[in-house]
């Protein structure tokens, strides 16, 4: 392909785009397809012959897009959102056509620096202190993971890279019952193994870590001749939005020297609206670590998670690494690959400095602040219903229902809604019992999408009961 054909191919995308969006209202949001259906249509071996972009474009309409499922359909309510606005998209294709790895900062000044300056606006949208830095990651799995190392580091006197982990002795971090399963797999990846992540029960109103249970976790982790570590708290639980009080986590942390990180994956866009923070991030500024995804709820769309860290030292002493081939000389710079696993980097802060320039902060505020208005009144409307259970209230955008029945029940509705495709939503667990969980978060959701849901599920659960 020529660049006048990039340039054609551009421009169709573009208005390709632009009617995918608005017309994505009419479609089923879940992919109404069967496993190896979209795989069967796909030619079995690759072609040695260069094929025309007309005949590559019509098959990505015709095989690819009935295989889909859309993230930015207005009636998604599933999982957590993953919302790409516009601005966020133009950024991101920039960004494909300049295509530079961002490692260094000699390798693009421009990357770098627009990164630091994004980090501090959102510090700040966040009401976080000076002082914090931060990074831009791929994922919360992948800042969780650098922060658990960072853990194992710290307490093992900074050796563990150097000697490995044998003869260390447990080394033990701590966490609620409601938290992702990134923070099991950090502890998997970073040597600390499953059997020493000390997982808590959630107790009151918003689920947080028993904080008795904490202390005498370590108490008792003292006692055996472990090596407690760090604790990882939560605010806005995948399941159903468990929030930790973190002055409390903070103060048993502080007594026994642990580094603290902050999984804020979903619910930390909703921090750059105040009362929030009032609601969930009283002591937010004590952590060491805290970890939110614009990716999610602000906008940007996948992949940019930002780490925040009070103090990036231990960090960097944990993951910076200097070969000789990646030594530059000059002046004091920031090399975010010293800060993070992977060497390689996408020049991420494009998009969040496109998204915060076009829609400021209130265009981006007014919109989480719908969310989580329009999510409690459909909760309402749900509790109304004949022999509903709301079974967790919401915590900001998110609550958990259950219909009539038993797991089973639970499951069967899940499934009639999402092939019935006017919504979608997804099934959890709380207290052992299989829960129904409702989140809006995407930006062209209007209030009565959120109201429509309602409709269907009473419609559909007439249909299976
Ligand atoms: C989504 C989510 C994660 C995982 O995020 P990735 O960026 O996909 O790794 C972790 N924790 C919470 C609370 C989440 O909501």
């Amino acid at each position: 392909m020529n660049w006048d054909e990039f340039a054609h191919w551009g421009k169709h995308i573009a208005d390709w785009g632009a009617f995918y969006h608005k017309t994505l209202r009419d479609r089923p949001v879940r992919a109404q397809t069967r496993p190896g259906e979209i795989a069967a249509k796909l030619s079995a071996s690759p072609p040695d012959q260069g094929e025309a972009m007309d005949a590559i474009m019509a098959d990505f309409e015709a095989i690819v897009m009935p295989g889909m499922t859309h993230w930015q359909h207005p009636r998604f309510f599933a999982y957590f959102p993953a919302n790409a606005t516009p601005p966020s998209m133009l950024a991101e294709q920039l960004v494909n056509t300049v295509a530079a790895q961002c490692m260094l900062w000699q390798t693009s000044p421009a990357a770098t620096e627009v990164e630091g300056v994004m980090i501090d606006w959102l510090r700040q949208a966040l009401g976080l202190p000076a002082g914090f830095t931060g990074v831009i990651q791929d994922s919360a799995s992948s800042a969780t993971l650098s922060a658990v190392l960072t853990m194992r580091e710290r307490a093992t006197g900074f050796t563990g890279n150097r000697d490995g982990l044998s003869g260390k002795g447990a080394l033990r971090i701590y966490c609620s019952d409601q938290v992702h399963s990134s923070i099991d797999r950090a502890c998997w990846v970073a040597g600390i193994g499953q059997a020493n992540l000390v997982k808590l029960p959630a107790t009151g109103p918003t689920y947080g870590m028993d904080m008795q249970a904490l202390e005498a976790a370590i108490t008792a982790d003292l006692a055996a001749g472990h090596i407690p570590a760090g604790v990882i708290a939560i605010t806005g639980g995948t399941g159903v939005g468990a929030s930790d009080d973190l002055q409390a986590v903070l103060q048993v942390s502080r007594t026994h020297d642990l580094y603290t990180h902050l999984d804020a994956a979903w619910a930390g866009a909703a921090m750059i609206c105040p009362e929030f923070r009032d609601q969930f991030w009283v002591g937010v500024e004590g952590f060491d670590s805290i970890v939110f995804n614009p990716h999610k709820w602000l906008g940007a769309q996948f992949d940019c998670s930002v780490q925040f860290l009070a103090d990036a030292t231990p960090q960097l002493n944990t993951l910076k690494i200097e070969p000789e081939y990646l030594k530059t000389t000059g002046d004091a710079v920031t090399n975010y690959s010293e800060w993070t696993i992977p060497l390689g980097r996408r020049f991420r802060a494009l998009k969040l400095w496109f998204l915060i320039r076009s829609y400021g902060l209130d265009g981006l505020r007014i919109r989480i602040r719908n969310h989580v208005t329009w999510a409690a009144e459909l909760c309402d409307g749900l509790r109304d219903m004949d022999g509903f259970e709301i079974v967790t209230d919401p915590i900001l955008s998110l609550f958990s229902f259950r219909c009539p029945g038993d797991d089973a029940a639970q499951q069967r509705l899940v499934d009639a809604i999402n092939d019935d495709g006017r919504i979608y939503l997804t099934q959890g667990s709380f207290d052992g019992r299989k829960i129904i969980r409702f989140q809006v978060g995407q930006f062209e959701t209007t209030r009565d999408d959120v109201m429509l849901a309602r409709d269907v599920i009473e419609d559909v659960w007439r249909q299976v009961k």
